[in-house]
């Protein structure tokens, strides 16, 4: 049996110190429990935020991590979904309150309470949560996902964050065969909106920044690709989207983007930039247009997607790394130097 008491993992100390190899305790394992050997853990921008307290006061030390993906080698007494032996995955919450309007819609993302976030948070017995970069992890079966047959673990853990971040919101906005999507940005998110929006049968197009990675937005399913560095584009494009998908965090001119939308097409951020946007009412009120956002899914929705993905036959496009090279990583997460998800063998933690 494990001991939950000393569990590897790598943790950033505080805010400004790069993360090192420490041991973490988990909680023993109750009876809806499960305990996941965690096998690989993806490297989600967010993680960076959260660990140099970019987003606000953190809870420090730190052990980062949701996109998790193992294997279960010990259930509590009372669980009734999984068996040792089963692949889980786990993502950017670990609880909820079960009991408000959206924890029952299965919308527990947006639980009225607030869900428990997998690291960076407190538990409902007032103890930190420790994330993924760790070789196991207790969790409340209800807030596992099943990884399918078919899907290899290291591939799946980065749909956990990013595959269910782009898919919720292209499942929301009816994406299908003859829609017209248009992603903003190819990098770990947008890698992921382009594969899921091609494989609902959309017409996909990629805008970047430059031409620079076309060949890879080609091969993961884009029908066409564009430089937004180019002012020819937005003409071009003008009125052409059901969906644009913007997955960047740099703050783009609001009004220019609702412009390649069609009437009724909506703009929908899961990138967050740090500033406040503006945007002319006259770019909305004309073609009845929607500027929203999307926030990843929840439990219900994450199984679909993981479903999805393997019925395809497709993860994330990775690079597997070993756990002393986490924070070379990061800065090459910031330096926008991955293709497209680092994704951790926690054997090496
Ligand atoms: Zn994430
Ligand atoms: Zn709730």
């Amino acid at each position: 049996m494990t001991s939950l008491s000393a569990v590897p993992a790598y943790a950033a100390p505080t805010a400004k110190a790069p993360l090192e190899r420490t041991t973490i305790a988990r909680r023993e394992v109750g009876e809806h429990d499960v305990l996941i050997d965690i096998k690989y853990a993806g490297i989600c921008h967010s993680d960076i935020h959260q660990a140099r307290e970019g987003w606000g006061e953190a809870i420090f030390p730190m052990v980062p991590g949701h996109e998790i993906a193992g294997v279960i080698s010990e259930v509590g007494s009372a669980v009734t979904k999984y068996e040792v032996g089963d692949r889980v995955g786990v993502g950017c919450f670990v609880d909820s309150c079960r009991e408000c309007e959206y924890c029952l819609k299965g919308q527990e993302q947006n639980c009225v309470k607030g869900s428990t976030g997998t690291y960076n948070d407190t538990d409902k017995h007032g103890a930190p949560t420790y994330g993924g970069y760790s070789t196991h992890l207790v969790i409340d079966e209800g807030y596992a996902v099943r990884i399918p047959e078919g899907l290899a673990l290291d591939v799946a853990a980065p749909l956990l964050c990013a595959g269910i971040t782009t898919y919720s919101p292209l499942r929301h906005w009816n994406v299908g065969p003859g829609s017209k999507v248009a992603v903003v940005g190819l990098g770990g998110l947008g890698h992921m909106g382009v594969k899921i929006a091609h494989a609902m049968g959309a017409e996909v197009t990629v805008l970047s920044q430059s031409l620079r990675k076309q060949a890879d937005g080609e091969r993961l399913g884009a029908d066409h690709y564009y430089a937004t560095s180019d002012p020819e584009t937005f003409e071009k494009l003008a009125g052409s989207f059901d969906v644009i998908l913007s997955t960047v965090s740099a703050v783009l001119p609001i009004d220019t983007y609702l412009g390649l939308l069609k009437v009724n097409g909506a703009f929908v951020n899961v990138g967050a930039p740090e500033e406040p946007v503006s945007v002319n009412m006259f770019s909305l009120i004309a073609g009845r247009k929607t500027l929203a956002g999307s926030n990843i899914g929840g439990i219900a929705e994450t199984q679909e997607m993981l479903d999805f993905c393997a019925e395809h036959g497709f993860g994330a496009e990775i690079e597997v790394i070993d756990a002393d090279q986490i924070n070379e990583a990061y800065e090459r997460v910031i330096a926008s130097d991955v293709r497209y998800r680092f994704v951790i063998d926690t054997a090496t933690i």
